[in-house]
């Protein structure tokens, strides 16, 4: 019985650790890899994520990722740059 309880005590441990590892690794799979900004759409117009107002064709065009307006766009840059 005393063998069946400490195996099954090791089988927590393995998942507990197994868990934390887990974990630590999604969480620095996150920290990596940023969930990508999808373009907002409003009646078929590209809107700006920052305010909200359309991003004009042209700048769809020049830049098709686009999910900022440029002023928004460039203060948005500002705010993540950590240098
Ligand atoms: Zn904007």
């Amino acid at each position: 019985m005393r063998i069946e309880c400490e195996r099954l005590h090791g089988d927590l441990v393995d998942r507990a650790q197994h868990y934390e590892e887990a974990e630590r690794a999604a969480g620095i799979y996150a920290a990596t890899h940023p969930v990508p900004e999808m373009p907002v759409l409003h009646d078929g117009e590209r809107v700006c994520l920052g305010c909200a107002d359309p991003i004009s064709p042209a700048r769809v065009k020049a830049c098709p990722m686009a999910v900022r307006c440029r002023e928004c766009q460039a203060r948005h840059e500002r705010k993540t740059k950590f240098t």
